[in-house]
């Protein structure tokens, strides 16, 4: 039976895209692989950060919104995201982003391995954990789902996406689930909290959006749209996102899914050695392209 392969990316929210892209690129040293639209609202930009390929496991892309409010991560969100740092690196980077004032706290341990957590320009967390498969800095190590009752999430992850439970932790008032998907070395771990009592979030600057899981093509998609029919989770219809395919269906608890296709990638519309570099539109919004030029605030990409 077909396995879910890991996380393809994480779609979040931003304030002002400049700061975003200081932070992301400039001190993170994530490349942008993407600068488009947002295909729902071209008048606003959707980045996408990754490594020098941008391949799936370490893309996280942001709807940036100058004007966006800040919002909150609660129960039936994605709450946070890692990136797996080699051990090597771990202590260097995060003493420097500590020097830097971006650390909330010294190194957690989380499963037996080191945790340090950052803020992004809109308060956002981004976890580091030191991991010794990493081979270098812009894999995902894992996703944070938070969960009013986890069972059925869990459920859904275990029977259907094939994932499996590696274990459960305590962690403050309440718990940490782990999970594991097989068959990807980056963003393979999965993880579910559940905290007593906790308020209800709301989406905007700060938050996550969605978080996509991949698969192989588009035949194995429409294999995933008949497994989720059969389970009682009806997908949407399969979007055509310029650099993957996309299906899209809530969970039990809420977060909103993604599976998407590995191919094309994001060299469909851009040489690989220069992804990133110009503002890349989908056929049907070329004709104004002058148009949303003007619109567009203009960006300094540092590296
Ligand atoms: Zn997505």
């Amino acid at each position: 039976m077909t396995k879910i392969r890991g996380i393809h990316h994480v779609t979040a929210i931003s304030g002002a895209p400049q700061p975003n892209v200081d932070f992301f690129n400039g001190v993170l040293g994530q490349k942008l692989v993407k600068k488009t639209v947002n295909f729902d609202d071209p008048g606003t930009y959707h980045l996408y950060y990754g490594d020098a390929a941008g391949n799936p496991g370490t893309i996280l892309t942001f709807f940036p919104f100058a004007d966006a409010g800040r919002g909150k991560a609660g129960p039936g969100m994605a709450s946070a995201y890692a990136y797996a740092i080699p051990t090597a690196d771990f202590d260097r980077i995060t003493d420097d982003m500590a020097v830097h004032g971006l650390t909330t706290a010294g190194a957690g341990l989380r499963f037996g391995e080191r945790v340090v957590t950052l803020r992004d320009p809109d308060g956002a967390p981004v976890e580091l954990i030191e991991s010794a498969d990493a081979s270098d800095t812009h894999g995902f190590h894992s996703v944070t789902l938070w969960e009013r009752d986890p069972e059925r999430t869990l459920r859904l992850l275990t029977d259907v996406f094939g994932y499996r439970h590696l274990g459960t932790e305590s962690e403050g008032t309440g718990e940490r689930h782990r999970l594991v998907a097989e068959g990807s070395e980056r963003g393979r771990f999965l993880d579910v909290i559940q905290v007593p009592g906790a308020l209800p979030g709301r989406q905007g600057a700060g938050t996550i959006h969605h978080i996509a899981f991949r698969t192989k093509d588009d035949a194995e998609q429409a294999e995933w749209m008949d497994r989720l029919a059969s389970a009682g989770h009806r997908t949407t219809d399969v979007k055509d996102r310029q650099y993957f395919n996309a299906i899209y269906f809530r969970e039990p608890g809420g977060v909103l899914f993604e599976i998407a296709t590995d191919p094309p990638g994001f060299a469909i519309d851009e040489p690989a050695e220069s992804l990133g570099r110009s503002l890349k539109l989908p056929q049907q919004y070329e004709p104004m392209r002058a148009r949303i030029e003007r619109v567009l605030p203009p960006l300094r990409v540092p590296a």
